[in-house]
């Protein structure tokens, strides 16, 4: 379990990220399961960061913090994973 820091910046902007999830470039393996996500640059549109829950190629990764995009893919994922309990749960 993470807790969220609300007073930390990378996790408000993860939130508002998460609008956007449907726009994530996914870079899957062969099986089609999403590996990575291609998350646009807040500051550079068109520059792609791929991320995961815990890793990024942004600046901020490099600098060793958590950043914004590794944060938005975490909590997008445990999105995800209440959604498939909920559809099993309705089966
Ligand atoms: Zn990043």
């Amino acid at each position: 379990m993470t807790m969220i820091d609300t007073d930390e910046n990378r996790t408000a902007k993860a939130v508002a990220a998460l609008a956007r999830a449907g726009q994530w470039l996914k870079v899957r393996d062969a099986s089609g399961r999403a590996l990575a996500y291609g998350i646009e640059s807040a500051s550079r549109p068109g520059v792609y960061h791929f991320a995961t829950a815990r890793q990024c190629t942004c600046e901020d990764a490099q600098r060793g913090h958590h950043c914004w995009h590794a944060r938005a893919v975490s909590l997008h994922l445990a999105a995800l994973r209440c959604q498939r309990r909920e559809v099993a749960t309705a089966a």
